[in-house]
């Protein structure tokens, strides 16, 4: 009943005063927190800063027996257990890292019942020796961090998460909690099939993050756009993701000539210049951190005041989760992202050579990221409702097109008809760059030959120039009239293209290179 609920929920609360000195919970952490108590098998799915940790945390505080909390990286688990014990907790964790006779201390201590939550890796966890120790142990309840590495559907499969199903057959009395911010349908579903969840409570947080300003942009010298962002916020944090390694030591060498002290963060630095790098900014001695995705996870900084994508991060979900990482103290943060169409062939070209994220849902999870930078839209909208939940205002007053900052053509659907004409007379075999040459009226020897400077689209478009047509060309596959295929990404007409040579759609085309903002 909800009394008995709300009794059972009153040590919790009193352990969230006292030993993290927070007033309340917030609402999905409640009843998160609640599942654990009842020991019913849980998904709670929460974006990057939302407090997933205090949901299996703080219940671990108040039941009996020890908690095994399952995460993917040596770093990630070495953080929350330092804050843990800051805190006063009885935390361990055992991975490589420690020496024998440190894990023979851990031993000893969650013998002894004292350790009150055990943070393992799952490799470690799924050991024969490791499980008969657990059996051996008083388990209160098994919690799954970052549990989207489960799924191959994710964005960040680990394949040793896998085995973690065994979880439910060896410890039938145990229930198991997954914890991750990546949202997917599909997503969820994995999770909680590959876990073998019984019953489980699935519950979804509010994935709209209001205090970020999100504008994307199209690369339009990108390194004076990412400057342009940095100055707007002086002597604030602030992180610039880049695709690569040699775009972050490039773009991190070229900012510091510019005045701004920033320094890089790359799977390719040894660990030293890593923790030096990661250390200054927490320490703020250093505003700007320039890195690649493998900076950020675990790092718990709150006053990030601004994300720069310096190119278009491969998912929403990755940037849901990267520019989660700005404002996640509440306070307005802006995130920018800075993308092209190149951006998406060099992450295809990535892609190509790792075999674990070659799967077409790599590539559709590609996709969606780069239709929503191409489309004029409300940004958190797209963002909100890509997480399978609805948004309801009119106008969030904090993206760029709802601040107005997206200049539109006037007469959009006249211009996409020309585009969509031109596509037609050269019978769909022909790709978007060519398309473009004839709308602009080129007369190069390939046009020629082919005939296409006699085609009654040709020069439709002459006052326009080749990348404001290639732009909107881009915008009308991102936005699905138009499709591209093949080795040769010959652009064709979709069903709603053809509906629009009928006036029937809502083409959004922006006025290129002219932001309303500088
Ligand atoms: P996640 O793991 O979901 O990314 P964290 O667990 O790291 O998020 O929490 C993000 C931040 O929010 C942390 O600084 C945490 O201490 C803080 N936090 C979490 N829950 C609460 C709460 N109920 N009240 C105040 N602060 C909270
Ligand atoms: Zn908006």
């Amino acid at each position: 009943s909800d009394a008995m609920a709300a009794d059972a929920m009153g040590p919790v609360h009193q352990v969230l005063r006292d030993v993290w000195g927070y007033d309340s919970f917030r609402p999905l952490q409640e009843v998160s927190i609640r599942s654990v108590l009842d020991r019913r098998d849980s998904l709670t799915v929460l974006p990057t800063g939302g407090g997933k940790s205090l949901c299996f945390q703080s219940p671990a505080l108040c039941m009996d027996g020890m908690a095994v909390v399952v995460s993917p990286l040596i770093s990630l688990m070495k953080d929350q257990v330092d804050a843990l014990r800051a805190c006063g907790v009885d935390a361990a964790f055992i991975n490589s890292s420690l020496t024998q006779a440190e894990k023979r201390t851990v031993a000893d201590q969650i013998r002894a019942g004292k350790t009150k939550l055990l943070y393992v890796a799952p490799e470690r966890l799924l050991s024969n020796r490791m499980l008969e120790f657990l059996h051996q142990t008083p388990i209160s309840f098994f919690a799954i961090d970052e549990a989207h590495c489960i799924s191959n559907w994710g964005h960040d499969f680990r394949p040793e998460y896998r085995g973690l199903r065994i979880l439910k057959e060896q410890f039938p009395a145990a229930a198991v909690h997954a914890y991750t911010a990546t949202a997917s349908q599909p997503v969820r579903d994995d999770i909680v099939s590959q876990l073998g969840l019984q019953q489980a409570e699935v519950l979804v947080g509010d994935f709209d993050r209001p205090n970020l300003t999100y504008r994307m942009l199209r690369a339009n010298g990108r390194l004076q756009q990412v400057v342009d962002v940095i100055e707007r916020h002086r002597g604030e944090s602030g992180i610039v993701y880049c695709i690569s390694r040699k775009e972050v030591e490039r773009t991190a060498a070229a900012l510091n000539q510019l005045g701004t002290v920033a320094l890089p963060y790359h799977a390719g630095m040894s660990d030293e210049d890593r923790k030096q790098s990661q250390d200054a900014f927490i320490k703020e001695t250093c505003d700007v951190i320039v890195a690649t995705v493998a900076f950020g996870m675990g790092i718990d900084k709150s006053n990030v005041r601004f994300v720069v994508h310096a190119g278009m991060p491969k998912s929403i979900e990755h940037y849901q989760q990267e520019s989660g990482r700005a404002g996640r103290d509440g306070l307005e943060s802006e995130c920018v992202l800075i993308y092209s169409g190149g951006d998406v062939v060099t992450w295809k070209k990535i892609m190509q050579g790792d075999s674990q994220s070659s799967g077409s849902g790599a590539l559709q999870s590609l996709e969606a990221i780069n239709q929503l930078c191409g489309s004029p839209v409300c940004r958190h909208k797209a963002l909100v409702e890509y997480f399978g939940q609805s948004y309801t205002h009119e106008n969030c007053g904090a993206c760029d097109f709802c601040l107005d900052e997206i200049e539109l053509v006037d007469d959009p659907i006249t211009l996409s008809q020309k585009i969509l004409s031109c596509v037609l007379r050269v019978q769909e075999r022909f790709g978007a760059t060519h398309v473009a040459k004839i709308l602009v009226g080129s007369t190069e020897q390939r046009i020629v030959q082919l005939g296409h400077d006699k085609l009654s689209t040709h020069g439709l478009l002459i006052d326009d120039g080749l990348n404001a047509v290639r732009m909107w060309i881009d915008q009308l596959v991102q936005q699905s009239y138009l499709q591209r295929t093949g080795e040769y990404q010959i652009l064709s007409l979709s069903e709603s293209g053809r509906r629009l040579l009928h006036r029937d759609g809502d083409p959004r085309l922006s006025v290129p290179g002219k932001a309303k903002r500088t």
